[in-house]
């Protein structure tokens, strides 16, 4: 991705000469995240274009320099199939790291197929292989798990654990999930795992609320066939009229904001986990909305090592069905196509795959 708004290219990089506490990965599928599209409109501050894309991966290790374990301590060769946490380099000294323990806003943090250049190397995920510095925590992927179970959750899995982690969830908690998209379906399926009671998500198209069920919704209700006052009465319906205990933002759309606010009951929980980038502003009412409800709302911002390890481990355990999630598979040369795709909604997830 040589700039914003340029059609994507194809270069030849040369191969990486690894340095101790380095790997080397044949990329066997990297995805497609909403970021990428943001990617691609410029959206982001801070991206050295021209970049290689692709910040969640699977890969087949090719060669390490002196790494023999994982980030779980499990022994690592060559040939293993592996992931890996798509952030490095936070220095655990600094304010955010060291003294408030939220190492997500460490200055200092790298992330992979975002915040490298193509100057620094194979740094991302639509590539042959991946060149990882020393200190990325690889993971070998656990119990059986496939490729496409992974792949197909993307780093929608990490963020829709970490969203759900935030909400600080009690048991039978009524949950709503605003957004079908992959964070939403991860947040979804946690939620679930987490004790959610009544777990709503609010969404679409029609195949993203049947995956939404698959992954342990009661009921799903569409954005596009429905009014915004048929939901709140379907979430109060299921509250006995108090509103939902937590509401998750994964939609990534303003509008969905004013609505989520007014989903929450008196004293509710509400976790913005959707705006990963900047989709613009939007009104709300400090006193109807926080104020006099007394909310609790929480920002999301990016994934910790702790929600790759726990959500890859509860993947393998209850073999969540996110390898279904997965709505197109494109070639080096395709990765123009499978970005239009994403931001048409023509696919759920779309996955790279080299070779
Ligand atoms: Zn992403
Ligand atoms: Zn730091």
């Amino acid at each position: 991705m040589t700039a914003p708004g340029r059609p994507l290219e194809l270069w030849t990089v040369d191969d990486p000469e690894l340095a101790p506490g380095e790997v080397w990965l044949d990329i066997v599928a990297s995805e497609v995240c909403g970021t990428d599209v943001h990617l691609h409109h410029g959206r982001l501050t801070g991206v050295p274009y021209p970049i290689i894309p692709g910040h969640v991966s699977v890969g087949r290790v090719r060669e390490t320099r002196g790494v023999e374990t994982d980030a779980g301590g499990r022994p690592l060769a060559p040939g293993d199939l592996v992931t890996f946490y798509d952030v490095v380099g936070t220095c655990h000294c600094c304010y955010y790291c060291a003294v408030a323990g939220q190492p997500n806003l460490c200055p200092q943090r790298k992330v992979y197929g975002i915040t490298f250049g193509v100057g620094d190397g194979l740094r991302g995920g639509w590539a042959e292989s991946i060149h990882l510095v020393a200190g990325t925590s690889v993971f070998r992927l656990p119990g059986g798990l496939d490729v496409d179970d992974v792949i197909g959750g993307g780093c929608g899995l990490f963020t829709g654990f970490g969203a759900v982690e935030r909400a600080d969830l009690e048991p039978d908690d009524t949950v709503v999930v605003q957004g079908s998209g992959p964070v939403g379906l991860a947040a979804a399926a946690f939620a679930r795992l987490a004790g959610a009671g009544e777990l709503l998500v609010i969404g679409d198209p029609d195949p993203r609320l049947d995956l939404a069920r698959r992954m342990g919704a009661d009921r799903t209700l569409s954005v596009s066939g429905s009014t915004r006052e048929e939901r709140a009465a379907a979430v109060l319906e299921a509250t006995e009229g108090r509103g939902a205990d937590i509401v998750i933002e994964a939609s990534g759309n303003p509008a969905a904001i004013p609505e989520g606010f007014a989903l929450l009951r008196a004293g509710g929980t509400y976790v913005i986990a959707g705006h990963y980038t900047d989709a613009g502003p939007v009104a709300i009412n400090p006193h109807l909305d926080i104020n006099r409800k007394h909310a609790d709302v929480r920002g999301r911002w990016g994934t910790e090592l702790g929600h790759v390890a726990r959500s890859l481990a509860l993947l393998a355990r209850h073999r969540l069905p996110f390898a279904d999630v997965i709505g197109g598979r494109y070639g080096l040369e395709r990765t123009g196509e499978a970005l239009a795709d994403v931001e048409a909604m023509r696919v759920t997830k779309a996955i790279i795959a080299p070779s």
